[in-house]
């Protein structure tokens, strides 16, 4: 599997280190519900098809990167950097498979 690191180019997945789902959200007060943060740092789905995953680049710029892909056929089908997912910015104006938008 090849994942196109937004500063690196397409890279083989050994180079990367998967941490997981990325689409639990964070409660936003440390007060919050117990029960949602038990849910928050607990509980996983393990879905078949589309997922969004948290992935470094350890093997390269060590990059954070959030990586939408099929869990079914391993098709890269998006890739941000994780603060710009987090965020919702994008600071280096390129696509997902790597390449300048401008
Ligand atoms: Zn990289």
């Amino acid at each position: 599997m090849l994942i196109p690191c937004p500063f690196c180019g397409l890279r083989p997945s050994e180079e990367f280190t998967i941490l997981g789902d990325a689409t639990p959200k964070r409660p936003d007060s440390p007060e919050a519900d117990p029960q949602a943060w038990h849910d928050y740092v607990y509980l996983r789905d393990n879905p078949r098809g589309r997922h969004r995953e948290f992935w470094q680049h350890v093997g390269g710029c060590r990059a954070w990167l959030v990586v939408e892909r099929d869990t079914a056929s391993h098709e890269i089908l998006s890739v941000e950097l994780a603060r710009d997912a987090l965020t919702g910015g994008d600071a280096t104006g390129r696509d997902a498979t790597g390449r300048d938008g401008s």
